[in-house]
């Protein structure tokens, strides 16, 4: 049974779709929330000083003490029985594609027999889990005699409560650590990047305002993600194994029409889309908007943003959500990058900028972008930071799946540049020469349509640039790049951590220059014009998709680096490993066997493809292909029987491309297979990842060539796995 099915299992007929039942006619507004132990929900159940200050570990990121976590478990308990619930779990983000979780009852039997057992949930349980940690991905830190890890709660997330057939069940959001204290997952190392960020960000806050007492930085994601039909799913072994179809001859309809963007949304679809709002809305997760997207089959969901730990635990639940609720609907949910060739890939975009103890949005330009000092402050720090560790970016959004978008005319290219608008590019290049200017961008131009009945609009700040990996939009910058299967958390703790290593930088030269120059605007002026060099080398506002684009940022020297084995290698360069070791995220050996995991991850996805493109080649392709020159064989001998000779003929001219493309396919599979086991036999796992993506992977395009084209040629009655137009028109 596939994890998916089991998924499906544990959901009883009305599981999640509960709601419907009871949600009819109740406001979002009554709903929202009510299956999380938010703030709101344990207000009544805890001592004043408890509440204090369990707000002040959610929302100033204090540490939890003891006693606190006594009486918040004491709470949870008594709120989660009311709910009906009987399970716990610590739920984590081990470095996969999917979290992960270890059920335990509240129940405690008694050693006393004849006392009864009783439902508790200690301090201690709430805190600390043990979990054997062989089992999910550890690169160099695992020892085989030591499998002990541990999972630890994370008080900054509210816990929530899942349903399935087996009853209700809390989920503690946890981070994942060795025994060593090493983190494995996706949770510790961004708990501390958000760390670091609060401490460099609000040291610099207090150059232009003292009252600032903690900085955190804001997430919004955009999930794009496919929906294909489960009878379809379940007779394609590809999308079965792999999340995508590894061939597939293109439909005669595709995306060329536009017609599905913004379009209306199939009512099945829309029952779909309802039902997992509905839960996530249950979850306290902001949804807000749902669309078509491009391509045919293709959706996106959007919630309002929020702080960054908490819009990644989210956006891992609600992908979770997706892959259950779709099951019930008889769909089932893509995320894989490139689900379809000659279709856009799915993506997810992260937005992302900073905000204040005191509700500040830091980089918000006003109307007056080339006076206001502080967003300059962080917005061309955050510019040069990508300048900087420009690598290190790319290499956070990389994999095997997101390989197909990047630099695949659909997606930003795999070049990190940034997109600042026009407006502000102005802005930065008076700035460099000139200091602090007033700009009035408030004057912003009107766009009047000239018809009486449509109301004037202000022209928006900055456009939006779809072939930018890195663009500003408005008040926040929208990294593009993100692939639509990644955990968010590696981007935001790579840009959270680049982002507090220059700040802090920044910090100490501007403390530095305080000692000679008791001006401090003059001094922050001053030093973020010495960095206007290396932010004009990052700023592109041109068409990232062109081949001149390639050139220009090469000369610029911007790197390209086109798979994720090349983009890996700068995890570990000595830049990047300064950056994570002085801002506390990752030791070397934490980083080293990251990079190990994901090398590994990278290898493992390209061996199954590789596999995949033999067995179904050999079990479904070439069979149908022969099975067809059977069936012309035996046309022929009947007309030639008949006397037809010229007719006969036609059907040998028909069976010849069928024999071309056959001893072509087999060729080909044959050297992918001697190219897989020359990368196997590497013992030096960047050197093997490198030889999969450089000698491997090409074979793909080779063989799925051959493919095609037989698809396009064999009998349909006799092909067997469901094509393309089947797999996106969705009806
Ligand atoms: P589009 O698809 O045009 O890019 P959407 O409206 O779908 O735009 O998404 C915009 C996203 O940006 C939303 O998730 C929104 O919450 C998020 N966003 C807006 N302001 C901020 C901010 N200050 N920090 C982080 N995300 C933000
Ligand atoms: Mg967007």
């Amino acid at each position: 049974m596939s994890s998916t099915d089991s998924q499906a299992e544990q959901l009883s007929p009305g599981g999640t779709g509960n709601y419907q039942a009871n949600a009819v006619g109740r406001k979002i507004s009554e709903l929202f929330g009510e299956n999380i132990f938010s703030l709101i929900s344990i207000k009544n159940h805890l001592t004043k000083p408890a509440y204090d200050k369990l707000k002040d570990v959610v929302l100033k990121q204090q540490k939890m003490d003891f006693e606190t976590a006594e009486s918040v478990a004491e709470a949870l308990i008594k709120w989660a029985m009311d709910k009906g619930v009987t399970h716990f779990t610590h739920w984590f983000h081990p470095l996969t594609e999917s979290s992960a979780e270890k059920h335990d009852a509240f129940f405690k039997p008694n050693l006393d027999l004849e006392a009864k057992g009783i439902e508790t949930l200690s301090a201690s349980e709430l805190i600390q889990r043990e979990t054997d940690g062989s089992s999910f991905p550890t690169g160099g830190l695992r020892l085989t005699h030591q499998a002990r890890s541990y999972t630890i709660w994370d008080p900054s997330s509210p816990p929530f409560i899942l349903e399935t057939k087996n009853g209700k069940t809390l989920y503690i959001p946890a981070v994942f650590i060795s025994y060593t204290g090493d983190s494995l997952d996706y949770k510790t190392p961004l708990l501390k990047a958000n760390h670091a960020l609060n401490v460099a960000a609000t040291k610099v806050c207090k150059y232009f305002d003292e009252e600032v007492t903690h900085v955190f930085s804001t997430l919004g994601w955009e999930q794009e993600y496919f929906l294909v039909d489960e009878k379809f799913f379940n007779t394609r072994p590809d999308l079965l194994l792999t999340g995508r179809t590894i061939f597939g001859k293109k439909s005669a309809k595709g995306q060329q029409m536009d017609d599905h963007y913004f379009g209306s949304i199939p009512e099945r679809v829309e029952n779909f889309m309802k039902d997992f709002e509905m839960e996530a809305l249950k979850l306290g997760i902001p949804i807000l908007t749902r669309h078509n997207e491009v391509a045919p089959g293709q959706y996106e969901c959007a919630p309002m943003f929020e702080e960054t730990n908490l819009a990644v635990d989210h956006n891992r639940l609600i992908m979770d959500l997706m892959g259950k609720i779709a099951i019930k609907h008889q769909f089932r949910v893509l995320f894989n990058e490139k689900p379809f060739a000659g279709l856009n890939g799915s993506g997810k975009h992260n937005n992302w900028s900073m905000a204040t103890s005191n509700g500040k949005n830091l980089l918000f330009p006003g109307d007056n972008a080339g006076s206001n000092l502080q967003f300059l402050t962080f917005f061309i720090n955050v510019i040069k930071a990508i300048h900087d560790h420009n690598d290190l970016l790319r290499a956070s959004l990389a994999s095997a799946g997101n390989d197909h978008r990047l630099g695949a005319n659909e997606a930003p290219p795999a070049i990190m540049s940034v997109y600042t608008g026009s407006l502000l590019e102005e802005v930065l290049s008076k700035f460099k020469n000139e200091g602090l200017t007033v700009d009035h961008t408030e004057d912003k131009e009107i766009i009047d349509l000239q018809l009486s009945k449509i109301p004037e609009i202000k022209k928006d700040f900055t456009d939006r640039n779809r072939t930018s990996p890195f663009p500003f939009v408005d008040n926040r910058f929208e990294c593009r790049a993100v692939g639509a299967s990644a955990n968010c958390a590696a981007l935001m703790t790579v840009l959270n951590t680049i982002v507090a290593n220059q700040l802090q930088i920044f910090a100490e030269e501007v403390d530095r220059r305080n000692q000679q120059n008791p001006s401090t605007e003059d001094n922050i002026v001053a030093e973020l014009q010495g960095y206007m060099d290396d932010v004009e080398a990052v700023v592109f506002n041109g068409n990232g998709y062109s081949k001149a684009w390639e050139e220009e940022a090469e000369a610029r020297g911007l790197s390209n680096n086109k798979n994720t084995p090349a983009a890996l290698k700068a995890m570990i360069s000595e830049s990047s490993q300064e950056a994570f070791r002085n801002q506390h995220v990752f030791n070397e050996k934490e980083l080293h066997s990251r990079y190990e995991m994901l090398l590994e991850n990278y290898v493992n996805k390209i061996a199954i493809e590789a596999d995949l493109f033999q067995e179904l080649s050999k079990t479904y392709v070439l069979p149908a292909a022969y099975q067809t020159i059977n069936n012309l064989s035996e046309t022929y001998r009947n007309l030639n029987e008949m006397g037809l000779r010229d007719q006969a003929q036609n059907v040998v001219a028909q069976v010849v491309p069928f024999t071309e493309l056959i001893d072509k396919l087999n060729g080909d599979l044959l050297e992918l297979l001697e190219a897989k086991s020359s990368a196997d036999s590497m013992s030096d796992p960047a050197a093997s990842a490198a030889a999969y993506a450089d000698q491997v992977k090409p074979y793909f395009d080779k063989v799925r060539a051959s493919i095609d084209a037989l698809e396009g040629l064999v009998d349909n009655r006799i092909w067997q796995l469901p094509k393309y137009r089947e797999l996106v028109f969705l009806r």
